[in-house]
């Protein structure tokens, strides 16, 4: 039965000492396992009798036999000792490097359990360091965002969440506005008394200069989004308008296939193409034509809307030769805008045909449609330009904080709503319990990002996200 079964579904305690492997699933030279909590050192001692662990100093590497509870050797193993609170979770830490087959893993986490450890929940070393005050919340979901970024854009941001950049601009908000909250508050304790401590006019200013900080923040959540979630990407439009010439020439010129994708969730997906550090997933939406008759292909086609329905951006290629005027192109304009997703027009064939009429139209609304020859490779960095553009992604400054994660960008929402109605509070004069009122609102949604205001079930709901061993 494998230990993993062994995980306590209810009743655990953040007293107890947990264990689990820190690498990758899967045969290895080096495994590491992690053994976490008051009783670290004294539950490996019971297999690892070279060396007391708990008197030798913090930081530094034992090597030694493991050996199971009757005395036969488990494994060769170095054992690297971080003593609290100098370590991830900020407990005792025992790190366990053995051979990395899964057996030997699998034995060793057995004994360690038979010892007196206990299997470590999905998230739980995380969660721990942010209970021991090692981390903001902010900083702990960046650990996981860490893990998971497959471009070096998405790991910069990241990263720099994770060293606490993000945080302290949360955190330079909240010092600001709890200043003006204390003060609100004391007139509050006056009463009847007609006091102001707080200056209206310097709150009214205070508030423009925090929205003035927020507005960034919430626009760059449409570039967060796509550098960590990648972009779902729908080449739409009639066969042989040249649309796989197309995929053809952007995967040729980036270079950076990313290749071959197992697994059902991304069924549809062909291909990925890294832009501008932003992953682009090719959706396949081979059979999309309208009237058909056949059966088959109608629920192909069925399939391919709903596709291009979830898409977060479409490419609409068609064939300017399949252009008879305006009227149609706009016919074929209004049929993409109706799937209400973000679109651009890809007139192709540039290279052969574009008569005078039809140009000096694209011309006028230069913003939706770009013209091309994919198998020329004509205007390419015209496209991606475009391409960039209608993402909304332009705006995000180097070295400016980039908001990755939805649960922020939606405590930034709240805060931002509260602090519009503060103003709106100063514009109609209303008393001060009121505006105390939006203000600890905006607080609170602040406070929320960071973890200094959090309730049992968003930490359970945001750690088990992780997986186990982190
Ligand atoms: P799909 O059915 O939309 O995937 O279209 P294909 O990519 O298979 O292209 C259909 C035909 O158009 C092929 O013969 C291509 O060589 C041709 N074609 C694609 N792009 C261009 C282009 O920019 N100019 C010209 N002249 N022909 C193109």
């Amino acid at each position: 039965k494998s230990v993993f079964a062994m995980r306590p579904e209810s009743n655990f305690s953040f007293q107890d000492t947990i264990v689990a492997p820190i690498s990758a699933a899967g045969v290895g030279a080096v495994a590491l396992l992690r053994v976490s909590g008051q009783q670290a050192f004294e539950i490996c001692n019971q297999l690892f009798k070279s060396k007391k662990l708990a008197d030798v100093p913090s930081h530094t590497v034992h090597f030694g036999i493991l050996r199971d509870m009757a005395g036969k050797p488990l494994d060769e193993v170095l054992i690297t000792v971080f003593k609290a609170p100098n370590s991830f979770t900020g407990e005792n830490v025992a790190e366990i490097a053995c051979h990395g087959s899964p057996f030997i893993v699998q034995e060793i986490l057995r004994n360690l359990v038979a010892a007196g450890a206990r299997m470590a929940q999905a998230g739980e070393f995380t969660r721990r360091a942010f209970l021991n005050g090692k981390f903001d919340l902010a900083q702990a979901e960046a650990v996981a965002d860490l893990i998971a970024a497959e471009t070096e854009a998405a790991r910069d941001a990241a990263l720099s969440q994770m060293r606490g950049g993000f945080s302290k601009e949360i955190q330079t908000l909240r010092e600001k506005l709890i200043h003006f909250a204390s003060l609100i508050e004391l007139e509050l304790d006056f009463g009847e008394e007609d006091v102001e401590f707080a200056d209206r006019q310097d709150l009214r200013d205070l508030i423009y200069e925090l929205r003035g900080l927020i507005t960034p923040l919430l626009t760059s959540f449409s570039y967060g989004n796509v550098l960590k979630n990648g972009v779902p990407t729908v080449i739409a439009g009639r066969p042989n308008a040249g649309k796989s010439t197309l995929l053809n020439a952007l995967l040729k010129e980036e270079k950076a296939i990313v290749s071959e994708i197992a697994g059902t969730t991304r069924d549809f997906i062909e291909d990925e193409l890294v832009m501008e550090g932003i992953v682009f997933r090719f959706i396949d939406t081979a059979g999309l034509r309208e009237g058909t008759t056949d059966r088959i292909e109608a629920i192909g086609i069925e399939r391919t809307k709903a596709k291009m329905q979830q898409a977060g951006l479409i490419l609409y290629m068609f064939d300017l030769q399949d252009i008879r005027d305006v009227e149609d192109y706009i016919s074929h304009r209004e049929y993409v805008q109706s799937f209400g997703v973000p679109f651009l027009m890809v007139g192709n064939k540039a290279d052969v045909y574009l008569p005078d009429e039809l140009k000096a139209y694209f011309d006028s609304v230069a913003e939706e449609v770009v013209l091309i020859s994919a198998k020329k490779q004509l205007h390419l960095e015209d496209l991606k330009n475009h391409i960039l553009r209608k993402l909304n992604i332009g705006e995000v400054r180097a070295g400016n904080t980039v908001v990755t994660n939805a649960r922020h960008h939606e405590a930034l929402v709240q805060t931002d709503a509260s602090l519009l109605a503060v103003l709106d509070g100063l514009d109609r004069r209303v008393t001060g319990d009121f505006l105390a009122m939006d203000i600890r609102h905006a607080l609170h949604a602040l406070g929320s990002i960071t973890g200094q205001i959090s309730h049992e079930d968003l930490l359970d709901n945001i750690f088990s996200k992780f997986c186990i061993g982190k």
